[in-house]
């Protein structure tokens, strides 16, 4: 395998103003949390998505665990979140002693399963966390209108669907509180970042305290309750400003990469490949996911491996939440599946889908996978 011509499963472009921000950065002495640009990046996302208020952390975990300590929900509040999802999701709400209740995922567009919410709505249920997988969102209005028939808050993980639209509205606009990441995979980055957005002047202010260790105005350092550090930097939200700036640029590059791969798999059989649009939004392709079908015989990890020594990165799918030893050691899913999204998570992987990648890295990974699964 040859190193330099490895297509890499990610790499972001950070050709734009980037160096030059990041120099103002150097050249003024504005490196921490204190500078100019991080209000400027908090009000870009904000002007982008419709938010009243942008409160940006050091990343999306970060930020998930932000958006669930200001909502105060109290231990043993249940919140309804998909089993397929990354473990930031489960960690934000365990930790504050409440507990996950998952719904399978819809086996088209990879999304929580909007119709198995309500069934899962008890007397402690608080909030129904909806996370938009892979490049298509939930199907937001469902979860919306389960939400405020049951008094219930909408935490909304937008940290793949940077410039995706539902229905035309943006992505991120939908929660009570909605989250993003900024790390290198995502549409856009800051290295590492995260964001929360709210529209709720006091679901703000707790989030910025809450960010700030808690500190209070006055007698700064005596405390009513703890916080955390999770302060964004100046220098990197200068990086997240000037990759703002191009994000219409980046989803259409990520389009034309989808575009390109389904072309390229037309004729290909037992590949799932991800839906294309749905009646509400069409894919921008966080990552270009495909599922082996039963017909083919070869196994996950060995179809990875193989694309690897054509040099070919690639990634696995999520692992369930119910799945998870940490989480069933809690006593948590005692008995639970959820076929579609085991399944997914056994039979899924994703190719290269940065969005450096070039029509050429496009070609030689689908050639790849072609190749492999023949
Ligand atoms: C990436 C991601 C996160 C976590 O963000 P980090 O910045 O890596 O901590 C949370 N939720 C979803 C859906 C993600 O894709």
């Amino acid at each position: 395998m040859n190193k330099v011509t490895f297509v890499p499963v990610n790499e972001p472009l950070l050709n734009g103003n980037e160096k030059k921000y990041l120099a103002e950065c150097i050249d003024s002495g504005w490196i921490s949390s204190e500078g100019p640009f991080v209000e400027k990046f908090e009000h870009g996302m904000a002007a982008r998505t419709g938010r009243r208020h942008g409160i940006a952390v050091c990343n999306g975990t970060a930020a998930l665990e932000t958006a669930v300590a200001a909502l105060e929900l109290r231990p043993g509040d249940e919140v309804i979140m998909p089993t397929f999802t990354i473990i930031s999701c489960a960690a934000a709400v365990v930790r504050r002693g409440c507990i996950p209740v998952l719904v399978d995922s819809d086996p088209l567009t990879w999304n929580m399963n909007a119709s198995q919410i309500e069934a899962r709505i008890t007397s402690r249920t608080r909030a129904i966390m909806a996370v938009h997988i892979y490049g298509l969102p939930v199907d937001i209005d469902v979860v919306l209108d389960i939400a405020r028939r049951h008094g219930l808050f909408v935490i909304e993980d937008a940290a793949q669907m940077h410039g995706q639209t539902y229905k035309g509205k943006p992505c991120g606009s939908f929660g009570d509180i909605s989250v993003f990441s900024f790390y290198p995979n995502k549409h856009i980055t800051t290295g590492e970042g995260g964001m929360v957005l709210t529209d709720d002047d006091r679901l703000a202010e707790r989030c910025r305290f809450l960010r700030n260790l808690c500190f209070k105005q006055e007698k700064r350092f005596v405390h009513d309750e703890l916080g955390y550090n999770f302060r964004m930097t100046n220098l990197q939200a200068a990086v997240g400003l000037a990759q703002l700036e191009r994000l219409d640029e980046f989803i259409a590059r990520k389009r034309r990469m989808g575009k390109r791969y389904a072309e390229l798999f037309r004729s290909v059989t037992g590949l799932q490949l991800p839906a294309e649009r749905t009646s509400y939004a069409d894919n921008i392709y966080w990552v270009y996911g495909v599922v082996l079908q039963d017909d083919i015989a070869i196994d996950t990890e060995q179809v990875m491996r193989r694309l690897a020594e054509r040099g070919i990165g690639t990634r696995a799918f999520f692992w369930p939440m119910h799945e998870q030893p940490i989480l069933r050691s809690m006593g948590l899913f005692a008995g639970e599946a959820h076929p579609v999204a085991e399944r997914m998570a056994r039979r899924g992987l994703y190719l290269p889908s940065g969005v450096a990648l070039s029509d050429d890295q496009i070609e030689r990974a689908a050639a790849a996978l072609r190749a492999v699964l023949r």
